[in-house]
């Protein structure tokens, strides 16, 4: 066996706070309180370390696609979120691109990341998870039977945690990621955008220009605020520089539109490039990662807080299982070729739009290109599914049928008197079985606190009419065909366990 590394060796150096959970999820950031919220519904004990003594306060994604919109749904967190606006129109590679598409929320929906936390936040304390912010993990250690971590807070005091695992999502520069020198394959950075949100501008809106010198956005908010994101063609990369000055970004922007901005009120400036790289494993035994721990990406199209949410809806379930003794054999890897799939697929996408935002004139070819076959339907709509994660179509075994391994279609249904929406039936984190022409098949009565069992009536015009679907927490058929159809037994043993 190989030599600890050192900074697993140090863990119980000193007295301080020792603190015994279920889960330990390292990063209070949008991905971690998703994941400590999906952990704490199924009653399972959770701790969150975070560097942060208080809530973020930075200026970073702004926008939640379709998918993510359906995800908060099934919790029942939309209402928190306000009346969001929402554009239709977005982009690929700074080629419009209408995202119009079936389903309850398609488009882009304007939530400052301060929100999506401040809900996710909420909710997660709110079902009993445990936030200790003002802590900086430092360790960790896989001891096979359980996971050991040292973190620190502010005033110095020592906290060690023992866990039976422990989920990374402490974000691009993550911790667990380096100390547990987990593979993390890619490209290195080879161009790199200035950005910055100002008040006091009064300059024309720019909608991913490509202009002679470079790229430029400028998108001003309700509230006055322009956000301007500017690339200089051949400019140096100055990664690890830190963050620019506003006089770097005001430079560049001279440079590239013309434009004088000196005289606006910077209220947040950042650089940041086009490095992406995917882990080559999420799970590393009692050591899971997610979100940007993860992968790392150019956060253009507003893919990176998305990809991540969904991690930590695919990964919360499987985790609350594995610890109720439920869970059947690999349902815990699933997460693994699940979702290291989705980001490769996306981080794909994310570098070509890169190439096609970014590139210099020898692009244009391609984008002319690219810009004739979104005019067609087919073409649209795949990417539009693309980015909005309305795509994803896991393997989830069994009899062929459209619906099995996507997302359950959203549907307007009737229960007697009552009317609800496939969402709302996914509210309890549990699975479901649901029976649309006749009474469910009787599942063993061990299932009884692990899958739902309803009948009802879609209303005319939804796109689930007839049959039984069996669905799992994350809202992804496991199955579907007739009642009484082949397959649903096996089904249910492969993603719920054994009764
Ligand atoms: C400057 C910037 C601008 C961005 N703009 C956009 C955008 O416009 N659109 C878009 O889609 N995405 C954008 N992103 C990406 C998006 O913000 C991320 O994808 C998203 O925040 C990922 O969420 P996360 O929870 O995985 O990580 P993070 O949000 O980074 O959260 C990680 C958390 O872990 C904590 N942490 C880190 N290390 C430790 C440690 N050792 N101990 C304890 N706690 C620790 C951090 O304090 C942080 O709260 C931007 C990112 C950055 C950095």
């Amino acid at each position: 066996m190989a030599a600890p590394h050192p900074d697993q060796r140090t863990l119980h150096a000193g007295p301080g706070v020792r603190l015994d959970t279920q889960v330990i999820v390292v990063g209070a950031g949008p991905v971690g309180l998703l994941l400590a919220g999906e952990l704490a519904l199924r009653g399972i004990r959770v701790t969150l370390i975070e560097r942060r003594h208080g809530p973020a306060t930075a200026s970073r994604a702004s926008t939640l696609h379709a998918r993510t919109m359906e995800v908060l749904d099934s919790r029942g967190l939309l209402a928190d979120l306000g009346r969001p606006p929402c554009e239709a129109r977005g982009h690929f590679g700074g080629i419009p691109l209408d995202l119009t598409l079936p389903g309850p929320y398609p488009g882009q929906w304007k939530v400052a990341q301060t929100k999506t936390e401040a809900v996710l936040e909420e909710w997660a304390l709110g079902l009993g998870a445990d936030l200790r912010c003002g802590h900086t993990l430092h360790a960790v250690a896989d001891r096979t039977t359980h996971v050991e971590a040292a973190a620190t807070s502010r005033h110095g005091t020592p906290l060690t945690l023992r866990a039976d695992y422990l989920v990374a999502c402490d974000g691009q520069d993550s911790t667990v990621r380096t100390l547990t020198r987990a593979a993390f394959p890619g490209t290195p950075p080879a161009r790199e955008l200035l950005r910055a949100d100002v008040d006091g501008l009064d300059i024309p809106g720019r909608r991913f220009q490509r202009l002679p010198a470079g790229f430029a956005v400028a998108a001003r908010n309700p509230a006055g605020i322009t956000r301007v994101m500017v690339h200089a063609f051949g400019a140096p990369l100055r990664t690890g520089a830190g963050e620019p000055s506003y006089d770097e970004v005001a430079a560049a922007w001279k440079q590239v539109t013309g434009e004088d901005i000196t005289g606006g009120t910077p209220l947040w400036v950042n650089r940041f490039d086009d490095e992406n790289r995917i882990l080559a494993r999420y799970r590393h035994g009692r050591i899971l990662f997610a979100g940007d721990a993860a992968h790392r990406q150019l956060p253009i199209g507003g893919q990176a807080l998305n990809l991540g949410l969904q991690d930590a809806y695919n990964l919360g379930w499987k985790l609350a299982a594995t610890l109720e003794r439920t869970a059947p054999a690999g349902l815990l890897d699933s997460y693994d070729s699940e979702r290291t799939a989705v980001g490769a697929a996306v981080l794909g996408n994310i570098a070509a739009q890169a190439l096609l935002l970014l590139g210099g004139p020898e692009v244009e070819p391609l984008r002319t290109v690219l810009a004739e076959l979104i005019a067609h339907d087919s073409v649209r709509t795949h990417l539009a599914a693309m980015i909005s994660g309305l795509d994803i179509r896991y393997d989830v075994g069994g009899p062929q049928h459209p619906l099995r391994g996507m997302r359950l279609p959203h549907t307007v249904l009737r229960t007697g008197a009552a009317r609800c929406t496939t969402a709302d039936l996914l509210r309890s984190g549990r699975g479901l079985l649901l029976a649309l022409d006749g009474p469910p098949p009787r599942l063993h009565p061990a299932y009884a606190d692990r899958i739902d069992t309803l009948t009802a009536q879609a209303e005319p015009g939804n796109p689930l009419q007839a049959g039984t679907v069996l669905v799992r927490p994350d809202g992804y058929v496991a199955w579907a065909g007739a009642p009484g159809g082949d397959g649903l037994a096996e089904a249910v043993q492969r993603w719920f366990g054994s009764p």
